[in-house]
């Protein structure tokens, strides 16, 4: 989403005439868009700031703005941390950017220190031709359909940062779909904080929208994140099996914890069970769909024993895919109230013991698939695999392998050998 957001924001800039500078000391304009998550993404913005604090010094006339959710949550406060910046704005203004940067050059009084954190509606309706889509490959594209979250888990700053569900309407998002399939794209990721939780103002969830979708000539993938437990509804498991192969075998649905009582501390809107239910209910629909997840380690109530049930969880689920944090307090959040009980080197511990568990299980489910077919949409060279192709198979496996090919093109690959992360594999240049 951040990534998006970024392109979003470099799109405005190349709209109004800038063009992307050799390096950040020839440049008239920085921006940086930032993450508020974790405390770590955070201190990483304040680093950088301290960084160009001497660049801004020699060149007053560069324009130096905080966008993105640090943005929104330190307002105002950011200048007293950073004196030298001269805007702030949050997500959700990102569409006053041209005029901010116009008026700045312009020498418009308070226009340098301002502060843009409102929370606009029409944010969401971003004109489509502005996106650069710079980063991804030409054949992929992340596609917006929602904006902020209605949850309130009691961990997380994004309810105050991004602000409340929007919609777009779902005729707007297939036309942006058939704009960029006609451009060459082959697949759409929906984004959203809670993307199942979408329903526009006539009522139609995302369920309608992969169903149609699904039926645009050319759109060969298409993805959606990030999914939320308590919004994985019947209706869309039903949608998503009988949409067809467009909709790509894989599903990132966060659980958080293995404990119900974290859970219900975290306020998470599900437990265990429930989220049990769900994982058997795709699995009975789409017996080959791959699963992804998040976890948090170290919720302030975490006790061992909550833990434990957290690495049983790993073993009973066998995600194919798994982000994992160490818990980090936020401003703002109910869970703040808790404190931080646990310390730095208790909560590494757990998360060490989630992760190395974790790959072994990547790597058997990895291995089952040497010997076998996949389809690989190549995005492009990974100069670490030592200028190999790279790409991913609907299920989001990672896939290597060598040979002639090309960003954009979709290679029939058999799989050779398989590490927790990747499969290597050689073309076949035909698919079965
Ligand atoms: N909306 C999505 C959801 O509900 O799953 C994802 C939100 S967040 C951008 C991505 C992940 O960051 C979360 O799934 C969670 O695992 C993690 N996260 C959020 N707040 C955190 C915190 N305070 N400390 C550590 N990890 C956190
Ligand atoms: Fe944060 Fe929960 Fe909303 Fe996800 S669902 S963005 S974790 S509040």
């Amino acid at each position: 989403m951040n990534v998006h957001d970024s392109q979003k924001l470099a799109g405005i800039l190349e709209h109004e005439g800038y063009v992307k500078a050799s390096s950040a000391s020839r440049a008239d304009v920085i921006l940086l868009n930032t993450c508020s998550i974790r405390e770590k993404a955070v201190e990483k913005v304040f680093s950088e700031l301290g960084r160009l604090r001497a660049l801004k010094r020699s060149r007053p006339e560069l324009i130096l703005g905080v966008c993105g959710c640090v943005a929104q949550q330190e307002g105002r406060e950011l200048f007293a941390r950073a004196p030298f910046v001269d805007f702030v704005m949050g997500p959700r203004a990102i569409g006053s950017l041209a005029s901010t940067l116009s008026r700045i050059r312009e020498g418009k009084s308070g226009a340098r220190r301002s502060v843009d954190t409102e929370y606009r509606d029409d944010s969401i309706e971003f004109p489509v031709d502005r996106i650069r889509r710079e980063g991804e490959c030409v054949a992929k594209a992340f596609v917006t359909v929602l904006e902020g979250c209605n949850h309130r888990c009691t961990y997380c700053v994004v309810p105050m940062t991004r602000g409340r569900e929007v919609c777009r309407d779902m005729d707007d998002v297939l036309a942006e779909v058939r704009q960029l399939v006609g451009r060459g794209t082959l697949e759409v990721e929906f984004l959203g904080q809670t993307v199942n939780a979408y329903r526009d103002a006539r009522g139609r969830t995302l369920a309608d929208l992969l169903r149609a979708s699904a039926e645009i000539e050319g759109l060969r993938r298409i993805r959606f994140t990030t999914s939320h437990p308590a919004q994985m509804t019947d209706a869309l498991m039903d949608a998503m099996a009988a949409a067809g192969p467009t909709v790509c075998p894989y599903l990132h649905l966060p659980v958080q914890s293995g404990s119900s009582t974290v859970l219900r501390a975290m306020r998470r809107g599900h437990d265990r069970d429930a989220y049990l239910r769900k994982i058997e209910g795709l699995r009975r629909r789409m017996p080959g769909l791959a699963l992804g997840t998040d976890f948090i380690v170290g919720f302030p109530s975490e006790t061992e024993k909550d833990f434990d049930e957290t690495m049983s969880l790993l073993d009973e689920v066998r995600f194919d895919t798994v982000y994992s944090f160490a818990y980090s307090a936020r401003p703002g959040t109910a869970a703040l109230s808790l404190g931080d009980r646990l310390t730095p080197e208790e909560k590494r511990a757990r998360l060490g013991r989630l992760q190395s568990r974790q790959r072994e299980i990547q790597e058997q489910n990895n291995r089952a698939w040497i010997g076998r077919d996949v389809e690989v949409l190549v995005e492009g060279l990974d100069k670490r695999e030592g200028a190999k192709w790279t790409g991913r198979t609907p299920e989001n496996r990672v896939v290597h392998f060598a040979g002639s090919s090309a960003p954009g093109r979709i290679e029939p690959v058999r799989v050779l050998a398989a590490t927790a992360y990747s499969l290597q594999g050689e073309p076949t240049g035909t698919f079965a």
